[in-house]
């Protein structure tokens, strides 16, 4: 009996399915970037301007930290 007859047919090769979304978002990040366009130091986001911090115009609580604003919520120790 031959056992090596079957061992060149692979069954089906995994599925590989290319994000086309997130290609494509990464891509666009990439022009920008390429366009000489700042990005955010903190998530990276791609902006015309950037602040006094180097961040983005986002003001989520992450951001408004690193800009040194009080954050809501979060109670200050010192
Ligand atoms: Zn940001």
């Amino acid at each position: 009996m031959s056992a090596s007859a079957t061992a060149a047919a692979k069954p089906e090769a995994p599925e590989w399915k290319p994000n086309r979304e997130r290609i494509a978002d990464e891509l666009r990040n990439v022009d920008a970037i390429h366009e000489g366009k700042p990005t955010c130091r903190l998530c990276g986001q791609v902006v015309n301007g950037l602040d006094t911090f180097g961040l983005c115009s986002k003001v989520t609580a992450t951001h408004k930290e690193w800009r040194g604003d009080a954050v809501p919520g979060k109670a200050r120790k010192r």
